[in-house]
């Protein structure tokens, strides 16, 4: 083979991607876009997601959290405190409940373990924050999370019920 041979078959290869190159951003160029426009726009979640954490009411308002600490002990992070006493009508209720988020690790296990579903991980993932101490999650905060989540979290519990 000369030299011109080599040369003008990497040529014609050359061209030859190029053109193939250019034809497929012209084909992807109307087809429907797959990107998102974020944060205005949000793609689908899983009901399994395990995003920021939550502790559920039941209906009627009370906590549905009876202080059992299976979750604390559960936690592989070490990230729940949970203190406890009576109250006056003798029900058991947390009077601390904690959870370190920079400790998390996500596993979901405190939900799993919660024997009245009082505390979840639910679908919110817009949670980050810009100091150590916003992360630092006390019972007034989960309660409130699960005012503000409780229909998400309703739904996706019925969802994967017929799975569990
Ligand atoms: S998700 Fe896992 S690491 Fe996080 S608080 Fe629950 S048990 Fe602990
Ligand atoms: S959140 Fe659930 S597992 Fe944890 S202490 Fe309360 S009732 Fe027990």
């Amino acid at each position: 083979m000369g030299m011109m041979d080599g040369k003008s078959s990497a040529k014609t290869w050359l061209i030859a991607e190029i053109v193939s190159g250019m034809a497929l951003t012209l084909r992807y160029f109307f087809k429907p876009k797959v990107t998102i426009n974020y944060p205005f726009e949000k793609g689908p979640i899983s009901a399994r997601f395990r995003g920021e954490h939550a502790l559920r009411r039941y209906p009627n308002g009370e906590e549905r959290c009876i202080a059992c600490k299976l979750c604390e002990a559960v936690c592989p992070a070490q990230a729940i405190t949970i203190e406890a006493e009576p109250r006056a009508d003798g029900s058991r209720r947390t009077t601390r409940y904690d959870i370190d988020m920079t400790k998390c690790i996500y596993c979901g296990l405190c939900q799993e373990a919660c024997p009245v579903d009082a505390i979840v991980e639910g679908p919110n993932f817009e949670f980050a924050t810009e100091t150590r101490e916003e992360l630092m999650y006390n019972k007034e905060k989960l309660l409130a999370n699960g005012d503000r989540w409780e229909a998400e979290i309703q739904q996706n519990i019925s969802i994967d019920a017929p799975y569990r």
